[in-house]
């Protein structure tokens, strides 16, 4: 692994809108990455902005609405059961890795976004921000989704 992830920034925390899911890292977030992939165009309503961090380091001090959305085999999204807020992405295939939704996140995260995977899915009313770096398919960079 190479470029943008070893440039790791600062630890974070956040929730989800009712405050039923709220967590903390405990290691540095990732720069954001923007997946415009159709399954997360469908479950965010419009892309997957993404930090995350190593699954261990993630630390969630409530969690009673968390649910997982298993959309295909080993693939899961976290949620909020009560309001619906978009919080995670996680793989079987990628089991030491938790991405986070950056929406989530307490402000300020002080990351910055880096780049734009499966933007060949990105939909039409979409304006593709031309100053990141651009995957048109997954950037295989971890060989993750998110
Ligand atoms: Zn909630
Ligand atoms: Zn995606």
């Amino acid at each position: 692994m190479g470029g943008f992830w070893q440039n790791l920034e600062m630890a974070g925390s956040g929730r989800c809108d009712c405050g039923g899911v709220r967590y903390r890292t405990e290691a540095e977030l990732r720069p954001v990455l923007n997946c415009h992939c159709q399954r997360c165009r469908r479950i965010t309503g419009h892309f997957m902005a993404s930090s995350g961090c190593p699954m261990e380091a993630l630390v969630l001090d409530a969690e009673e609405t968390l649910r997982w959305y298993e959309p295909a085999p080993g693939v899961f999204y976290g949620f909020c059961g009560t309001c619906g807020s978009t919080l995670f992405w996680k793989a079987d295939g990628v089991p030491d890795w938790i991405s986070i939704c950056a929406g989530s996140l307490d402000q300020p995260s002080g990351l910055t976004t880096v780049a734009a995977w499966w933007t060949a899915e990105a939909a039409d009313y979409h304006r593709l921000d031309s100053s990141l770096t651009q995957h048109p398919y997954e950037s295989g960079a971890s060989g993750s989704d998110v």
